[in-house]
Formats: structure tokens, sequence, C-alpha cells
């Protein structure tokens, strides 16, 4: 006889595993289906940035809430997250500095923590930083970054707690429906029953929605990272910096070590296989991000190069997640595609899963921005930025 549960979750990355917790809490019987192990993703390697400089209300309010998770993440979820509050900095050039400026104003309103700050005071924070061609920049000072392994797997045993039941090394090859609804998945082990099915697949969210007949606009995209290791005068850590004048984001790594990433929207280009692609680092990619960090932060001339790894973003195109239920009244649930910027809002994320597949009528996070209907109408998510990893 097949097993059956009140949800099934495919998927055990940040948003599986958080949704799973969320949902078990309510009382619901849950089930996750992992095809590796959990933390074996795209979130387990994440830069895991906690920062709240979003340009629209909703993203910016799920930030600050979900920073407050990381920051006491013992007591709202049990556990370690390893935040890091190292602040974080973000620095534009001319072209967008009344993005920025308007950003802070509203973000201030909404109880964020954020100033715009001069060269003096971000040279203050880090002495080691280029302060040269400064037009713009805001600071957070509550930000940080999280560790990301640990953090899934903290979410995974909070939720094993409230009795999830994981399925590891169990793929989800078939989604079965009944007409137009929803009644359970198929493994290689098995049948498994459920009117909610949630797809929280992230880079492989479009094949698992075509198992339900369901086409998504959500691409596996290859992104890398560097690492550096920071020469002697500068081992201390430094904030996390979104440098837009050079297209990077960079923030401390334990060992004396600096990690570097593109903020680049020309990496939705480079569409992968998420089954089959190259994880690890391009020597190009090397000297790239080695040459931009070195234009922000000249020390880092000195620096060691200790490795690098590829990994996948979920990009759709406005680069915002689908969280919705596709189509209306199937059971069939999308949280996917959270592009370069999920991690962080993973804690209001689950909150949003839990209330929509709930039914609750007032949820604490509305999930209508990022609707699956959207792209069809034309009413992408828009930010004040061209990056779009920024949001
Ligand atoms: C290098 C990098 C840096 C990043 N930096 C940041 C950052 O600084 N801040 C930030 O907020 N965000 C960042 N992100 C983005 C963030 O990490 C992601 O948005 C988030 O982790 C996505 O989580 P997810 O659970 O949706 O997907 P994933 O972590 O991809 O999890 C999906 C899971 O589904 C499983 N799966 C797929 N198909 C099946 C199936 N058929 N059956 C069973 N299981 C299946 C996969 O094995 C995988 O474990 C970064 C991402 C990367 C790659």
């Amino acid at each position: 006889m097949s097993q059956t549960y009140d949800v099934i979750i495919i998927g055990g990355g940040i948003m599986g595993c958080s949704s799973a917790y969320q949902l078990a809490k309510r009382g619901l019987k849950v089930a996750l289906f992992e095809k590796k192990s959990i933390g074996d993703s795209p979130s387990g390697k994440s830069s895991a940035i906690i920062r709240q400089h979003y340009s629209n209300e909703l993203t910016a309010s799920m930030a600050h809430y979900s920073l407050k998770t990381f920051r006491n993440f013992d007591e709202f979820v049990g556990g370690e997250c390893g935040f890091n509050q190292t602040g974080f900095v973000v620095i534009v050039e001319a072209k967008d500095q009344a993005g920025l400026e308007a950003n802070v104003t509203f973000q201030k309103s909404l109880g964020i923590q954020t100033e715009l700050i001069g060269a003096e005071a971000l040279k203050e924070l880090m002495p080691g930083i280029d302060t040269g061609s400064l037009v713009a920049v805001a600071y957070e000072p509550e930000s940080g970054y999280a560790d990301p392994y640990l953090t899934v797997n903290a979410y995974a045993q909070a939720a094993q707690r409230e009795g999830v039941i994981f399925y590891r090394d169990t793929e989800v090859t078939g989604i079965r429906l009944d007409g137009d609804k929803v009644k359970g998945i198929e493994t290689a082990d098995g049948k498994y029953e459920s009117p909610i099915v949630i797809n929280c697949a992230g880079a492989w969210g479009a094949g698992v929605a075509r198992l339900a007949g369901i086409e998504v606009p959500i691409n596996s995209c290859r992104v890398q990272v560097a690492f550096f290791r920071r020469p002697q005068d500068q081992a201390a850590s430094h904030p996390v910096v979104a440098d837009f004048v050079n297209a990077t984001y960079f923030r401390s790594e334990t060992g004396g070590i600096t990690l570097v990433g593109l903020i680049d929207p020309g990496e939705a280009n480079a569409i992968v296989n998420p089954d089959n692609f190259k994880e690890y680092m391009d020597d190009d990619f090397l000297l790239d991000a080695g040459e931009r960090l070195v234009n922000r932060y000249p020390a880092m001339e000195r620096s060691e190069s200790t490795g690098g790894y590829a990994s996948l973003y979920a990009i759709t195109p406005d680069w915002h997640p689908i969280v919705d239920e596709v189509p209306a009244g199937s059971g069939f649930y999308i949280c996917s595609g959270f592009s370069g910027h999920g991690f962080k809002l993973a804690p209001a994320i689950s909150l949003m899963v839990a209330d929509l597949t709930t039914g609750k009528s007032k949820p604490v996070f509305d999930p209508s921005l990022f609707s699956y209907g959207r792209f069809e109408a034309n009413q992408l998510v828009r930010g004040r930025y061209e990056y779009s990893i920024v949001g």
C-alpha cells in the first residue's frame, strides 16, 4: 500500500527544508523527497549573504524578517546557521545614485537599519578599500552572511523534529494527476499519495513542473565563485561588499579568505543541463574576478588564490521566483526560480508557502508578486537597478 501525506515536497534545498519545517509546525504530515543529500545542492554552495537592500517593499520586508531569523536562529528554528554580522555595503556609480537613495529612504520606513555613508566612514569600516571613484554608498550594520550548509541542515533537522519524513537519494520521477488535481508522486521505489505537492526543485524546477505537464520559465544557469587568501596585514574580516562599479560582490570567509562572485545579468546566458555541467571554476573566471576585486580592494594584489567552484542559479525572466499554485485549485505548487538571491529570503518564503498551501486568508507575506501568470501578462517584478540579482 502506498504512503499518504498531507503535503509532499520535492527538493531538499533551503526552500524545501524550511517550507517542510513551517508546514509540519502547523500539524501537517509532510514528506520531503531529495534526489541527492541535504545541502548537496546550490543552497549548500550559496554565498549566503544576508542583506536587506531590495527595491520592492515586499522583498525588503521579507529580507528584514528573514535577517531577524538568521540573527536569532536557535530561538526561531533551532540549531546553528553560522550567522556572521559583518555589516553590508552597496557601492554604486552615478547612474544608480538616485535608485540607491530612494531605496534607503523607503527601507528605513520599513524599520531597516540602513544609511548613506561617505568615503571616510567606509574607510573606517574597511581600511583596505579603494574609495577613489566613489559616488554613493549605503551601509547596513546588522547584515552579514550565514553558513549555507549548516543552515540547510539545521532547517532539515528542525523539520525532522517536527515529524517530517525525509526520503534522501530518492528522485521524484513522476507527478500523479487525477484530471487537473494532483494526487501524489512516483519514484523508483514506489508511489506516494498527497493532495498537495510542492515543487522546490530550484534549478531543476522546470523539469519537475514538466512532470505535471506545466511549462515554467526557469533556466538553470552556471555561476562561479572564487576564493582568495588575504595578505597578513589584511587578516581582519571585512564587511560584505556589493560593488556595482566592478559588478562584483565579496565577503569574508573563515581562515582569512575573501569569497568573490559577480553581479552580472550576463550570468543568465550560461544555461546548462543541471545534471551535467562543469562544477569546477574556469581559469578565466579566476583572473576576471581577481582583477575586479583588486580594483576595489587593492591589497588583494598580494592575495593568493585558494580555489573556487561553479554551481547553479534557477533564473526566471525577472530574476524573481514563482510561488504559486499552478493551475489554481490543482494542489500543485511551485516555489522555485530564486535566481541568485533566494537564500536570505528563505525564512519569509517558507512562511509564504505555508500560508499559501494551507489557504490562510491573510498571509504574512502576500505571494501575488510572485505569480506564475505575471510573465504572460508582462507584469514582471522590476527593481531600481539593471543588476537583476540585487532585486
Ligand atoms: C554560487 C551561489 C551564490 C549565491 N549567493 C547568494 C547569496 O549570497 N545570498 C542569497 O540570498 N542567495 C544566494 N544564492 C541563491 C540561493 O542560494 C538560491 O536562491 C537558493 O539556495 C535556492 O534554494 P532552493 O531550495 O530553491 O534550490 P536548491 O538549493 O537548488 O535545491 C533544489 C533541490 O531539489 C533537488 N531536486 C531536483 N529535482 C529533484 C527531483 N526530481 N526529485 C527530488 N529532488 C530533486 C535537488 O537535488 C536540490 O537539492 C546563491 C546561489 C549560488 C549558486
